[in-house]
C-alpha cells in the first residue's frame, strides 16, 4: 500500500467500516460468524498491519481461525491490498455491581458468539505483542493504545460467560421486584371477539372495581394472551396505586421458590416462615400456568394457605392455565372449588380481522413497514396462536432485513414455507447434533449437566428447537436431554422465546438452525 498522509485510526475505521459491510453481506457466513465481527473496534492501520479490537481471547480465536479467509478477503477489498489484521484484546470496562442501562453503543459493542474450546493457532495472524516495532511505526494516540500491556491472563470462564450474550438495544423488560413485562400492558392488547369479555374482566380487576371476581382464572389454549393479560393487570394495577405489593409468578418460580425455601429450612430455619410472609403480603398475586403445580401435592398445600389467605384478606388473585379450572388435572377437589368461587374466563384463537389487527400493530411497534398483503397472507396461515403468529411476523422481517431485500408476498411465501413445513420429519437427536454443531459444542455437552452459560443457552436453545419441530411433549424432550423434568424444558422454551423478541443475535440463530434443520431433514 502506497504510503499515505492519512491518520491512521480513520483510515481504520474506513477500512473496517467496508469490510464490516462485506462480511455481514457474505452469504456463506452464518449470522453466528457475523455475530462476532460485531464488536470489533478498528484501532489503527500500519502499512498492510491492521490493528482490530476484540473484547475476549475467544473473538480472537474465531477471527483467526475459521474466520480468517473471510475476514482476509474482505480487508483485501476494502483496502485494496493484502490487509493483516493484528489483534488487540481489550476486556470490556464494566462496574459489576451498578447495573445501569446502557445506552445502546454502536460502537464497541460486544462481540456475540461463544466460547470456543478450540486452540489457537498463532501461525494466522499476529498479536499486537508480536508485531515489533520493526515491523510498523506508530505514533500518537495509536502507538500508545498498542503500548500498554495486553491482559497475560487468561480471562476466567466467567467473564467470559458475561460477555457472550449482551443484552443489546432492547432493554431488560422484566422487573425485578414484580417479575412484570412492562411491554405487556392493555394499550398493546389488541380486544376481538376471541377475548374481549376476558380483557374487560382483566381490567375490572386491575381497577379494583372487579373484587367480587375473586379469583379471576383465565384459561385457554397456548399462546392466546393469557400471560398478557396477568402482566397488564399488574402493570395497571401498579400505575394506578404504586404503593401496591404486586407479585407475577409462574408456578414453576413458585415450586422452586417452595423447594429452596425447604432445603434452607434445614439449615437455618425460618425460610418457610419468610416464603410465607413474602408471598402472603402481596396485594395482586398473578400465578401462570397453574396447571404445572397438578400433582405436587407438597406445593399445592402450600399454595393452598397462601391462597386461602390472600383471598381471606381480600387481595387479588388472578391464575391462568391451560385448561378451565374444573378440568385442572392433579388439583385437590377443595383447591378446584375455591377457584371456582371466583370467575373463570376464557380465551380463544382470534377471528382473521383480529390476526390483522394484531400484527399490524406489532409491525408498527416495531417501527416496521410491511405492506397489507403480507400481513393478510401471515394471518390467513396462523390461526391458532398468536405467540406463531408474531413469530411468523417477526422471521419474515428478519430474513428481509438479513437478505437485505423488501418485505414481499414472495418473500413471506418462501420463508414461511421454509419454516412451517409440516411434511418433514425432524428428530430430536438431529436437532441435538445441528446445535451442538454450529455452537462448536459436543452432542453429550448438550444432553450433559454442564452449566457454563454458552452450554446453557446452546441447550435451551435445542430444546426450544425440539419443542416447535417435533410432535413431543415437554416430558419427552425432558428425557431425550438427560432426563431432565419437563419444567425445565418449558423453561427453556419460554427463556427463548423472550431473548428470540430481545436480542436480535438469538433470533437469527434460531432462524437459521430452524432452515438447517429443515433442509437436512428433506435431504435425508
Ligand atoms: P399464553 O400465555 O396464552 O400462552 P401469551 O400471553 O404469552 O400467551 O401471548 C403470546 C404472544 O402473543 C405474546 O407475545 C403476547 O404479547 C401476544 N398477544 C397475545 N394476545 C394478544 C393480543 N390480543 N394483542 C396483542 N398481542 C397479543
Ligand atoms: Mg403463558
Amino acid at each position: 500500500m502506497a504510503q499515505t498522509a492519512q491518520d491512521p485510526t480513520a483510515q481504520a475505521a474506513r477500512i473496517w467500516a467496508d469490510a464490516l459491510a462485506l462480511l455481514k453481506h457474505n452469504s456463506k457466513l452464518t449470522a453466528r460468524d457475523k455475530g462476532w465481527f460485531e464488536g470489533v473496534v478498528p484501532e489503527a492501520v500500519f502499512g498492510t498491519t491492521i490493528v482490530l479490537c476484540v473484547e475476549n481471547q475467544s473473538t480472537q480465536q474465531a477471527l483467526q481461525n475459521e474466520l480468517n479467509e473471510p475476514l482476509l478477503h474482505a480487508l483485501n477489498i476494502a483496502s485494496g491490498v493484502d490487509m493483516f489484521p493484528a489483534f488487540k484484546v481489550e476486556p470490556k470496562q464494566e462496574t459489576p455491581k451498578e447495573k445501569e442501562p446502557e445506552p445502546a453503543p454502536a460502537a464497541k459493542k460486544p462481540a456475540a458468539g461463544f466460547d470456543l474450546d478450540q486452540s489457537f493457532d498463532p501461525r494466522n495472524a499476529p498479536t499486537v505483542a508480536d508485531l515489533g516495532q520493526d515491523t510498523y511505526r506508530p505514533s500518537g494516540a495509536a502507538a500508545q493504545a498498542i503500548a500498554e500491556p495486553i491482559p497475560s491472563t487468561p480471562m476466567t470462564q466467567g467473564t467470559l460467560a458475561e460477555t457472550t450474550f449482551p443484552s443489546n438495544r432492547s432493554q431488560v423488560l422484566l422487573d425485578p421486584e414484580t417479575h412484570l413485562n412492562k411491554n405487556a400492558t392493555f394499550d398493546t392488547f389488541v380486544p376481538g371477539d376471541s377475548n374481549r369479555f376476558a380483557r374487560t374482566v382483566a381490567l375490572a380487576v386491575a381497577e379494583g372495581s372487579g373484587r367480587d371476581f375473586n379469583p379471576l382464572c383465565i384459561y385457554g389454549g397456548s399462546g392466546l394472551g393469557k400471560t398478557h393479560l396477568l402482566n397488564a393487570i399488574g402493570n395497571y394495577a401498579l400505575a394506578k396505586d404504586p404503593g401496591l405489593k404486586v407479585r407475577y409468578v409462574t408456578s414453576e418460580e413458585f415450586t422452586n421458590e417452595f423447594i429452596e425455601a425447604l432445603q434452607n429450612t434445614a439449615q437455618n430455619g425460618g425460610q418457610i416462615a419468610e416464603f410465607n410472609r413474602r408471598y402472603r403480603e402481596v396485594d395482586v398475586l398473578l400465578i401462570d400456568d397453574v396447571q404445572f403445580l397438578g400433582g405436587k401435592e407438597a406445593t399445592l398445600e402450600q399454595f393452598f394457605h397462601t391462597f386461602n389467605a390472600l383471598k381471606q384478606a381480600n387481595k387479588r388473585i388472578v391464575i391462568a392455565s391451560d385448561v378451565a379450572p374444573k378440568n385442572l388435572k392433579g388439583f385437590e377437589a377443595r383447591l378446584i372449588s375455591r377457584f371456582e368461587q371466583g370467575l373463570p374466563v376464557d380465551v380463544k384463537p382470534p377471528d382473521l380481522e383480529t390476526r390483522i389487527a394484531i400484527l399490524r400493530m406489532m409491525a408498527s411497534m416495531n417501527n416496521t413497514n410491511i405492506p397489507n398483503d403480507v400481513l393478510d397472507l401471515i394471518a390467513e396461515r396462523f390461526t391458532e396462536n398468536i405467540r406463531e403468529l408474531e413469530g411468523a411476523l417477526t422471521r419474515v422481517t428478519a430474513v428481509a432485513s438479513l437478505s437485505n431485500q423488501p418485505v414481499t408476498t414472495a418473500l413471506a411465501e418462501q420463508t414461511l414455507q421454509d419454516f412451517f413445513t409440516t411434511d418433514v420429519e425432524i428428530k430430536p437427536t438431529d436437532i441435538i447434533g445441528q446445535v451442538a454443531k454450529y455452537f462448536h459444542l459436543t452432542f453429550d455437552d448438550l444432553v450433559g449437566r454442564g452449566r457454563t452459560k454458552n452450554v446453557s443457552v446452546a441447550r435451551q436453545i435445542a430444546m426450544y428447537l425440539s419443542r416447535e419441530n417435533t410432535g413431543m411433549s415437554l416430558v419427552d424432550i425432558g428425557e431425550v436431554f438427560g432426563g431432565r423434568d419437563h419444567t425445565t424444558v418449558m423453561h427453556a422454551v419460554d427463556t427463548i422465546t423472550q431473548k428470540m423478541q430481545q436480542k436480535q443475535e438469538i433470533y437469527n440463530y434460531v432462524m437459521e438452525l430452524t432452515l438447517r434443520l429443515k433442509q437436512h431433514s428433506n435431504e435425508n
